[in-house]
Parts: structure tokens; sequence; C-alpha cells
């Protein structure tokens, strides 16, 4: 039995390409939320709120321009962790795709790449393609 398969659907691929934005925007996102909740405080103000950070301090005025670097640093680091959490999503997603694509076996006759499960080759219509050996 194969168990690498939880939805017991394996022929639903067109999705792929939408799963891998799909992890992409949520580990941007994620990774977003993250950084922006580790972004540096103020001493006495704390944490500057998200339309300063958003604007990297260029909405602040009068005296509260000193507060331009911190805004502009919170700023960087938000973005740094939603690229990050791309990255990791990305990452994920890749292996997801990786796992599925070495479920995928050559065929013992003809060497076309088939599933594990196949009980006939589609490309040469062998009798079990991914029985090992028995090379006659
Ligand atoms: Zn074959």
């Amino acid at each position: 039995m194969d168990t690498s398969a939880p939805n017991g659907n394996p022929a639903s691929t067109p999705g792929k390409r939408q799963d891998l934005v799909g992890w992409l925007a949520g580990g941007a996102l994620f990774g977003g939320v993250i950084g922006y909740a580790l972004r540096p405080s103020v001493v006495l103000i704390g944490k500057l709120p998200f339309n300063v950070v958003a604007t990297r301090g260029a909405n602040l005025s009068g005296v509260d321009r000193i507060l331009a670097d911190t805004a502009a640093a919170s700023f960087n680091v938000t973005v740094a962790g939603a690229v990050l959490g791309a990255l990791i999503g990305w990452g994920c997603a890749r292996m997801l795709v990786m796992s599925t694509a070495t479920s995928l076996i050559p065929c013992r006759e003809c060497g076309k790449r088939i599933s594990r499960e196949a009980m006939t080759c589609p490309g040469c219509g062998a009798p079990a393609p991914a029985a090992p050996g028995s090379s006659k």
C-alpha cells in the first residue's frame, strides 16, 4: 500500500501551480505577521502602529520624526519576515511536489515514468510495470 496519498485522489494535479502560489503567499503572510510582531519597540512609546511602519515613518511630523529610523527598521523586519516566510513556504511546496514526483518510477519495460501503483504502463502497456527486476 502507498501511504503517501492522504487525499486518495492522485489524479488531481492541475492545481499544483496554485498550490505553490498558495504556499508562497501563505508563507509570506505568516512571515510578515511574525516579523511585524517582532519589530523593534521604542522606549516609552513601545511598538509603532502599522500605518507608521507601512510608510516607513514618512507620515511622521515634528518631533515624531525621530521615530522614522525605528519605523524604517520595523518595516525592514516585517519585509524580511515576509521574504523568509515566502522562502520557507516555497521550500515546503517544493518538497511536497518533489515527494509527489519521486512516487513516479520508471517502467521496467520502456522506462517511461509511471505511478508506483499503475497496473499497466500507459506508455507500452506492460503489466505490473512497477514490479522490480524480472528482466527476461
Ligand atoms: Zn512501459
